[in-house]
């Protein structure tokens, strides 16, 4: 590589959860990647709240090298508010997140780099195929996409991650006009517009720990995302009042026609209130679901509260 280095630089911002074992093999693979690069860069390392020896071994690693930067959080506020946060502290021309579970390949960099010197702002990376996660992952995973991409006004790319790049006027955008509590990054990473393009790769396994995302979360995170990118769930009520008018108006008829006596047609009655009641709660259920929403956005709390902060 020739000495003459560009003054750009890159920000790679990483989410680290109790990811003791997983550090350092990180920090050699990226360093060894980052080095080649054509443009300087810095390493913001976001510690959720770790609770393991994560913030020991990230401190030691900021010892050797002051473009290594930590960001330690009061407590575990969760991945979004990590790399918000890491993106709020970022200072690079150009923004990567990426997990620290080497899930994400650092040898993309460069290529994402490239993208970025050809004047693409968001640089999205789609998962070819994930290793690690099983077939039920996979799945429900593309569920989700197939329903979000149908009731919702924005489009998801299915298989985008957590791993994207963004030039720094799109990180502005971010750090500005996106402050929601109720977050998801990547979706708005792929609706600001401007010049996007993707990169394919193939996710690893996970080098060491283990996934801190279950299946509540995963189902937290679903609801969380269709309440922020789509109002249709609150339209559901007309829907279903417009369906029990129709079966309201088919039974009718249908007594009407058979004529029938007083005492038959209970079972019809039984069923039929049922089923008018289930749909009722279920529509107040989701009513209530963006109430939560809205509630957590009025009381305004911070998306994260920062203990202290290294080589910033
Ligand atoms: N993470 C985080 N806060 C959390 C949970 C996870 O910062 O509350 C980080 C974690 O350390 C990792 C990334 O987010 O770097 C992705 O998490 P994980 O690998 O557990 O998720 P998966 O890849 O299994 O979906
Ligand atoms: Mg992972």
């Amino acid at each position: 590589m020739e000495e003459e280095k560009d003054t750009k630089r890159l920000s790679v911002v990483v989410s680290v959860y109790n990811e003791e074992t997983a550090l350092d093999q990180f920090y050699q693979e990226t360093r060894k990647v980052l080095e080649s690069l054509p443009w300087d860069w810095e390493l913001l390392f976001v510690n959720d709240g770790s609770t393991d020896n994560s913030q020991k071994v990230l401190d030691s690693l900021a010892g050797l090298d002051s473009r290594i930067k930590i960001i330690s959080f009061s407590r575990n506020f969760g991945h979004e508010s990590a790399m918000i946060a890491g993106l709020d502290y970022s200072t690079g021309d150009g923004v990567v997140c990426m997990d620290a579970d080497l899930q994400h390949p650092p040898e993309c960099l460069p290529e994402i780099v490239a993208r970025m010197e050809e004047g693409y702002q968001v640089i999205t990376m789609v998962r070819t195929s994930n290793a690690s996660a099983g077939l039920i992952k996979n799945l429900t995973s593309s569920g989700f996409y197939a329903l979000i991409n149908w009731i919702s006004d924005v489009y998801f790319e299915p298989n985008a991650s957590d791993f994207f790049g963004i030039s720094r006027q799109v990180a502005e955008v971010l750090k500005k006009n996106y402050r929601e509590r109720v977050r998801f990054l990547r979706g708005y990473v792929q609706n600001v517009g401007f010049r996007k393009t993707s990169i394919s790769y193939q996710a690893r396994p996970r080098v060491a720990g283990e996934s801190k995302y279950n299946i509540r979360k995963l189902l937290r995170f679903s609801f969380n995302t269709i309440m922020c990118f789509s109002n249709m769930p609150l339209k559901l009520g007309i829907f279903a009042g417009i369906f029990s008018a129709l079966i309201g108006l088919g039974v009718l008829i249908y007594t009407l026609i058979t004529r029938q006596g007083a005492p038959s047609g209970y079972a019809t009655i039984v069923v039929l209130i049922c089923f008018m009641f289930a749909m009722m709660f279920v529509i107040i259920g989701i009513i209530g679901e963006y109430i939560a929403v809205l509630f957590n956005e009025l009381k305004d709390r911070p998306i994260y509260i920062v203990e202290e902060v290294k080589n910033l």
